[in-house]
């Protein structure tokens, strides 16, 4: 939308269909293989001129999220404006519905989303190519959120290629009363493995690929081969972190889900469902079962940030 002088982008979330850790590289970042997929679950940016940078933030879990610099949508109006030479003075407000620290990638949604509407805003008309690049300066998620569609990121995620996905997925998507930051749950990852005498240096781990039955899986729009394929390696980490989760797992196939699995670092859990209608009665039924602070229902896979 471009109203009196606003442009309002709908950014959308993220599951990781697959998520393949691989090791520790000497910049810290772990080597991936990272199966993603937009859904239909969104924040809206919208941004309007202002005499500086501000930010404001609507909807649950509004207070998890900071209003200073270091609000990746912040970071982004920031870097766009640095590379296009024009002065960031800008009102960016955030309509929050994507689960704060949720493994959703809402931070890096609201970036790509803010890269995307200050574009429009100061009429830059910045080439693909040039915001992706400004994306992967801002975090390892944020090229796939402006991409969207599905695709495989490997590197720290951030090394993208386009997968074919005919078939819409239905997915279910619990969360959870917490959240789940990224840094402590790779630290024990790294620590579970450590304990276990398992190597967790890049150099001593072969680098992580996904699974072929998963790419075909999704290439043929095959469900069921799906539901047998997705995967996350740190589901046992967060599942050890936060037990709680493992009742919210069994309460999403109790209730009739074709798989589950956590959701990037969590601590979403992500549920896959034959058809839109089943995957509505899962919803009802994850929250009748008290096993997550609430529920609901996102396909995938959409587009990336698109002017609303
Ligand atoms: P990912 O899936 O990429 O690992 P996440 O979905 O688990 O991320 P986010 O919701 O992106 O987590 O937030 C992680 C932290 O980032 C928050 O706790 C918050 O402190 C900070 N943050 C910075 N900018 C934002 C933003 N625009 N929205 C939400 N959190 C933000």
């Amino acid at each position: 939308m471009s109203n009196a002088g606003s442009v309002t982008v709908r950014a959308p979330g993220k599951v990781n269909v697959q998520l393949v850790v691989g090791g520790r590289r000497t910049d810290g970042f772990h080597e991936l293989a990272n199966v993603f997929m937009a859904v239909s679950s969104y924040d809206d940016i919208t941004v309007s001129p202002a005499d500086r940078l501000r930010i404001t933030v609507s909807g649950p879990g509004k207070e998890r999220v900071p209003t200073n610099d270091s609000n990746l949508a912040a970071q982004a109006a920031t870097l766009l404006g640095k590379h296009a030479g024009v002065e960031p003075g800008v009102h960016i407000h955030i309509d929050k519905r994507l689960p704060v620290a949720g493994g959703m990638a809402g931070g890096s949604a609201d970036a790509a989303g803010a890269l995307v509407a200050c574009d429009a805003l100061w009429g830059l008309g910045t080439e693909q190519h040039v915001l992706m690049s400004l994306a992967a300066e801002l975090g390892s998620d944020v090229p796939f959120n402006l991409l969207g569609g599905t695709a495989l990121g490997i590197g720290r995620g951030e090394s993208l290629t386009r997968l074919p996905c005919p078939r819409t997925c239905h997915w279910v998507f619990a969360i959870a009363g917490f959240g789940l930051s990224t840094p402590e749950v790779y630290g024990a990852h790294e620590r579970r493995r450590r304990e276990a005498g398992l190597p967790f240096a890049a150099a001593d781990m072969p680098t992580p690929q996904p699974s072929a039955a998963l790419l075909e899986a999704l290439a043929q729009g095959d469900t069921a081969g799906l539901a047998a394929s997705i995967s996350n390696d740190l589901e046992a980490t967060a599942t050890a972190l936060r037990p709680e989760l493992t009742r919210t797992l069994k309460a999403g196939q109790a209730a009739g889900a074709l798989a589950g699995m956590l959701c990037g670092t969590g601590a979403t859990m992500a549920f896959l469902a034959t058809d839109r209608p089943e995957a509505e009665r899962i919803a009802e039924r994850l929250l009748a079962s008290e096993a997550c602070a609430s529920a609901f229902v996102a396909d995938g896979p959409v587009p990336g940030p698109t002017l609303a």
